[in-house]
């Protein structure tokens, strides 16, 4: 086995894709990826390698950190469990971007999406230390992938909202829910388990159909992945539990029947025309 490069050697991937170096003094606040270790970007993997302390956050696999030499700092936050306040994880950021230390910020899926890492880059701005944004793949995205379910299709929704089912005091949003009801056929909704019951109820009040398809996607792209397929009428009570879920609600969660690739590799058989014969997928 080729041994880790040190600090102040370039890794040769790194090099052949021509990647910034990670300078002393800046934080790069970086996303992991969903889950499957295998899904964080190349970018991200380089800062894990460089950092001089990273700070990681609950929902990232844990996998990655071997990939580390530097000191791990753990700074997560789940529902209801005892977590890190925001303000102290900014400050620890600045104040060992000020010592000199190349410091990884490490967040599950990606940072900009629920993610707080604009409230930690703007800290690090009203600071004065440099940082960098390295993308991630997004639970909305590709947790919903990793159960076959397309984010968008052309049979079924030509556009998708991203919704957060829990605002800073954990209430459900004050959110245009009629307007999302109308205008989105497809919505995916982070950390709405315990408020899924009030959102589907609004939904339907503006006119979504009560046997529309929706899906409860826990611990995606993880080991212990679970897919609950569902109704919006069932859906409150679909979506009990605790484990990290993305809830998906629109026709495209039909896909699964064809798209689970997972459940194929399990053996379940797919099928391959969940709408029947005719769709505007055939069209040449
Ligand atoms: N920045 C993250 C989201 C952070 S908010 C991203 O882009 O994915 C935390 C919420 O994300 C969780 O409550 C859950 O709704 C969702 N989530 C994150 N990882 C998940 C996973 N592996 N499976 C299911 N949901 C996940």
């Amino acid at each position: 086995m080729t041994p880790l490069p040190l600090h102040n050697e370039t890794h040769p991937l790194a090099e052949a894709l021509g990647l910034p170096p990670f300078e002393r003094g800046w934080v790069w606040l970086a996303g992991a990826g969903p889950g499957d270790p295998g899904l964080v970007t190349v970018l991200g993997a380089h800062a894990i390698q460089s950092a001089d302390v990273i700070l990681y956050d609950a929902l990232i696999d844990t996998a990655l950190l071997k990939l580390a030499r530097g000191e791990l700092i753990f700074a997560g936050k789940r529902a209801g469990v005892k977590s890190c306040r925001q303000s102290d994880i900014s400050r620890t950021l600045v104040s060992l971007a000020k010592k000199g230390k190349r410091v990884l910020r490490l967040k599950g899926g990606d940072p900009f999406v629920f993610g707080r890492g604009g409230e930690e880059a703007l800290a690090l701005a009203r600071a004065g230390v440099p940082f960098r944004i390295v993308p991630g793949v997004t639970a909305g995205i590709g947790g919903l992938a990793y159960a076959g379910i397309p984010v968008t299709h052309r049979d079924t929704n030509h556009a998708v909202t991203f919704v957060t089912g829990h605002d800073a005091n954990g209430q459900l949003p004050d959110l245009d829910w009629a307007s999302l009801a109308k205008g989105s056929p497809t919505l995916v909704l982070f950390m709405a388990r315990k408020h899924a019951g009030a959102i589907a109820a609004h939904l339907m009040a503006a006119g979504r159909r009560g046997d529309e398809p929706a899906a409860v996607v826990s611990d995606a792209a993880r080991d212990g992945q679970s897919v609950v397929v569902t109704t919006l009428a069932e859906l409150g009570a679909a979506a009990g539990g605790t484990a990290p879920a993305i809830i998906v609600i629109g026709e495209n969660v039909r896909l699964r029947e064809g798209l689970d690739w997972l459940g194929a590799m399990a053996g379940k058989a797919l099928n391959p025309w969940p709408f029947g014969a005719e769709t505007l997928s055939d069209a040449v």
